[in-house]
C-alpha cells in the first residue's frame, strides 16, 4: 500500500465511505494520511456542574435526578431530564433520541460530555455524549484526532480509515541526509505521522508536528531556490521605453497616485527598461492600490507591441479585473484589446480567445491560470502579472519558457509578512512596498458584537443602503448543515429577506454556483441593481466595490484574523465613512480577546503580529490563517524558527551540493522530484 493506493482498498472502506472523503477531496491512502487532524479531543476529568462554565465543552458526573420528559415539536422529538451532582443540577436536551427514555434511568450515575449553554436560568446541556465512568476513564487524558468531516462520514469512520492506513502503509526511506536530521532534530516520518493522527501526548505531538511541517517548507524552500537560480540574471527580452500612453493615463485618471505609488512604478519602469528579466513582488495591505500599478505596467508592455497577461486566483476576480479594464479603455481610450480566458468558458469561446492571443489580436489576456495552460500560444507575451495569486511557481515559469518565452513577473500581494521572513519567503523576487493608502480614505470604524445585536445591525444596513450605499454579509457555509451550527449564505439570504424592507435588494452568491451565475451577481452587485450581498468567503481577495460601506461577518469567530482582515478590506476603498461588523456567535473570552485585534487596528502588519502573540509559536490548533502561504500544517507566523530552520537547511545544501549529485543527497533528490510532481502540498502551483 502507497500514496497512490485508492482509499477503497482499504479496510472498511466501501462504495458510501469512499464517496464521502472523495468529497473532502482523499481520494489516496495518501491523501488520507495527509488529512492531519483539525483539532483533538481530550476527554479531562469530570468537573463538578457547578464549576461549569458556559460555552466550554466539558464532562460532568453526575446523576439523573428527575424522570425524563418526552416533547413533539413537529417532526423533532424533544427529551429533556435533569441531571445533579452534590454542586448543583443541569438541564440536559436531547433531540430525536427517544430510546434514551429507558436508558436514563432515575439515580443513574453517567458521565455527560457537551457544551453548556444558557437558556433564561437554565443552564442546558444539548445532545451530551454518554459514558459509563469506566468508559469514559478509559480515554481520559488522550488525544483523540478530530478531522473536517462532511456530513455523513463521523470522525470515529475516519480514525478507523487512518488506523487501517497506517497499519499497512509502506513509508518511503527516510531521505533526509543523517546530518540535517541531527542537526534540526528531526522525527521520523513514519513516527511523525502515525503521532500526528494518534499522540501518546504532547509532546510526541510536538515533535512530530515540526517534522512534518520542516517538510513542507523545505520542499517549498527548496523548489523556490531552483527558481531563482533559474530566473537570476535572465536577460531582458523585451526591453521597453516609456511612452506617452502610460503618462497621458496617469494625467486622466480622477486621482494622483501616491508617493509609494510613484515609488513602486518608477521601479517597474526600471526593470522593464533595464538589463535584465523583472521579478517583482509589489506588496501592499488591502486597499493600498496595487491594480493601478499593475495596469501602468500592462500598459507600458502594449504600448511597446508586447502581450501582457493578468492572473488572478478567482473567475470572480478575473471577471472584475477585466471589466475594470474594459471601463478605462472606454473612458481614457487606451491602447489595449483585452480579452477574458477562464476555466468555465465553453470550448468554442475559448477557442476564439487563443486565436486572439496567438495572432496578437489581443494584447491583454486576463484570466485565472488557464492563461499558462499548454494550449495557450502568445505571440509576444511580455509581462505576466499575478494578483493576490500563490506566487508564480517554478513550473509555471518553467512552463511558459518551455514556449519561447521568459517573460518580466509582477506579483502582487496584500499579505502582511515582516522583513526576515518575505526575504526567506520571497526569496527568489525583489520586493516593492506600498507602505501608504491613498489620501481619500477614512478609517473603517469596527465593532466585534454577539448575535443578540442582529437587528441594531439590520437597521443600520437599512440605514447605509438608503443613502445610497451597499453592503456585505459574509457566512461560513453554503446551505445549511454541512458543519455544526453555522449560518449558511442560502437561509441567511432569505432571513434578511425578511428582516429588510422589500424594496432592499438581496441576493447571494458562493463557490458552488455556476461560474456564469457568479459572474452575473458580481457584475450586478458592482452595478448597484443589488443592495446587499450575502457571500461566502469567495469574495475574500481583491474584489473592488468602492460604494460598499458595510461588510458584517456571521461566525466571526470561524475565520482566521488574516482572512477576517481580507475581508474587512472589501470596504473603506472610497471616500465613504466603511464599517465592519464581527459577529460571534461564541463569547469566550479568548474569542472575544482575538477579534478585538481587529477591532482596535485596521494595520494589516499590527494585526498578523498581535495575533501570533495570542497563538505564541508553535501553536497547534490555532485557526488557519488565509492568503498565499497556507500550507497545510506549518503557518509562517506561528512557525517562523521551524522556516527559519528549513530556509538554513536549504541554503546550505545549495552551497554543498546545489543540483543533489552526491550519493548521499540521493533519496532526496528523488523525493522532491516526487513532491514537485505531484505538486503536493506548497501552493506554488
Ligand atoms: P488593492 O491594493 O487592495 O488591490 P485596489 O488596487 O483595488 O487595491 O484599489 C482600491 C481602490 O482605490 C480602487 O477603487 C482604486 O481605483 C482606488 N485607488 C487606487 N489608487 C488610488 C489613489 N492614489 N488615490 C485614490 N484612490 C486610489
Ligand atoms: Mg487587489
Amino acid at each position: 500500500m502507497n500514496r497512490n493506493t485508492p482509499v477503497i482498498d482499504l479496510k472498511g472502506v466501501g462504495e458510501k465511505t469512499q464517496r464521502l472523503f472523495e468529497k473532502l477531496n482523499i481520494v489516496t491512502v495518501g491523501d488520507l494520511l495527509r488529512s492531519y487532524p483539525k483539532d483533538y479531543e481530550v476527554f479531562d476529568e469530570p468537573k463538578k456542574i457547578s464549576r461549569v462554565k458556559l460555552g466550554e465543552v466539558c464532562a460532568v458526573y453526575a446523576a439523573v435526578s428527575g424522570i425524563p420528559n418526552e416533547k413533539k415539536v413537529r417532526k423533532l422529538t424533544i427529551l429533556n431530564v435533569n441531571i445533579a451532582d452534590e454542586s448543583g443540577s443541569l438541564q440536559l436536551t436531547f433531540f430525536n433520541m427517544p430510546f434514551l427514555k429507558k436508558l436514563l434511568r432515575q439515580g443513574g450515575f453517567y458521565v455527560f460530555r457537551g457544551t453548556v449553554q444558557s437558556r433564561g436560568s437554565l443552564r442546558i446541556m444539548e445532545q451530551p455524549r454518554i459514558f459509563s465512568l469506566e468508559d469514559y476513564r478509559k480515554q481520559t487524558n488522550c488525544l483523540n484526532p478530530k478531522y473536517s468531516l462532511t456530513k455523513g462520514l463521523t470522525d470515529k469512520t475516519f480514525r478507523k480509515a487512518v488506523r487501517q492506513a497506517l497499519s499497512e502503509y509502506a513509508f518511503e526511506e527516510e531521505y533526509y541526509p543523517e546530518e540535517i536530521l541531527k542537526a534540526y532534530e528531526l522525527e521520523d516520518e513514519r513516527r511523525a505521522v502515525e503521532t500526528i493522527h494518534f499522540p501518546p501526548d504532547v509532546n510526541l505531538l510536538a515533535r512530530a508536528r515540526k517534522r512534518l511541517v520542516f517538510d513542507e517548507f523545505f520542499s517549498f524552500l527548496f523548489l523556490l531556490r531552483e527558481n531563482r537560480r533559474f530566473s537570476e540574471g535572465l536577460e531582458n527580452r523585451y526591453r521597453m521605453f516609456e511612452t506617452a500612453d502610460t503618462v497621458r493615463f496617469l494625467e486622466q485618471l480622477p486621482f494622483p497616485l501616491t508617493k509609494a505609488q510613484k515609488k513602486v512604478w518608477q521601479e517597474i519602469r526600471d526593470d522593464l527598461g533595464g538589463n535584465y528579466c523583472m521579478n517583482r513582488l509589489i506588496q501592499g495591505d488591502v486597499g493600498s492600490g496595487k491594480t493601478i500599478l499593475a495596469v501602468l505596467a500592462l500598459l507600458m508592455t502594449a504600448a511597446n507591441g508586447y502581450q501582457g497577461a493578468l492572473m488572478a486566483p478567482t473567475e470572480v476576480l478575473a471577471m472584475q479585473h477585466y471589466e475594470t479594464i474594459c471601463g478605462y479603455v472606454e473612458k481614457y481610450g487606451i491602447a489595449f484589446r483585452p480579452v477574458l480566458l477562464v476555466g468555465s468558458m465553453t470550448a468554442r469561446e475559448k477557442k476564439e480567445i487563443y486565436e486572439k492571443t496567438a495572432s496578437g489580436e489581443a494584447n491583454l489576456i486576463i484570466g485565472t491560470h488557464a492563461l499558462i495552460q499548454a494550449k495557450v500560444k502568445y505571440k509576444a507575451l511580455a509581462l505576466v502579472v499575478t494578483d493576490e495569486q500563490h506566487r508564480f511557481g517554478v513550473r509555471q515559469r518553467e512552463s511558459l519558457a518551455e514556449k519561447g518565452d521568459s517573460p518580466h513577473i509582477l506579483v502582487m500581494s496584500a499579505t502582511p509578512i515582516p522583513r526576515t521572513l518575505a526575504i526567506i519567503l520571497y526569496g527568489d523576487l525583489h520586493i516593492s512596498v506600498i507602505d501608504e493608502l491613498p489620501a481619500n480614505r477614512l478609517p473603517i470604524k469596527n465593532c466585534v458584537v454577539n448575535t443578540s445585536y442582529r437587528p441594531k445591525a439590520y437597521q443600520f444596513i437599512a440605514r447605509q443602503v438608503s443613502e445610497g450605499r451597499q453592503v456585505y454579509v459574509i457566512c461560513p457555509q453554503v446551505e445549511e448543515g454541512e458543519m455544526e451550527d453555522l449560518e449558511n449564505v442560502v437561509d441567511y439570504a432569505e432571513k434578511l429577506k425578511n428582516a429588510l424592507s422589500p424594496q432592499i435588494r438581496v441576493s447571494y452568491l458562493h463557490g458552488r454556483m455556476r461560474p456564469a451565475d457568479k459572474n452575473r451577481i458580481m457584475e450586478e452587485f458592482g452595478a448597484h441593481s443589488i443592495d446587499v450581498l450575502v457571500s461566502t468567503t469567495v469574495i475574500e481577495v481583491g474584489i473592488n466595490v468602492p460604494n460598499a460601506t458595510v461588510m458584517m461577518v456571521e461566525n466571526a469567530e470561524r475565520f482566521g484574523l488574516a482572512q477576517l482582515h481580507q475581508l474587512r478590506g472589501r470596504v473603506g476603498r472610497g471616500e465613504n465613512q466603511s464599517y465592519c461588523i464581527f459577529v460571534s456567535a461564541q463569547e469566550k473570552e479568548e474569542t472575544m480577546e482575538r477579534l478585538q485585534i481587529l477591532n482596535r487596528s485596521n494595520d494589516g502588519f499590527y494585526i498578523a503580529s498581535e495575533d501570533l502573540k495570542l497563538r505564541g509559536p508553535g501553536d497547534m490548533f490555532g485557526i488557519r490563517q488565509s492568503g498565499e502561504f497556507s500550507f497545510r500544517m506549518g503557518d509562517i507566523y506561528s512557525d517562523a524558527a521551524v522556516l527559519k530552520e528549513a530556509s538554513d537547511a536549504v541554503d546550505r545544501l545549495f552551497q554543498t551540493d546545489p543540483d543533489l549529485e552526491l550519493p548521499v543527497h540521493q533519496k532526496l533528490k528523488q523525493h522532491l522530484q516526487e513532491m514537485a510532481a505531484a505538486n503536493v502540498d506548497f501552493r506554488s502551483i
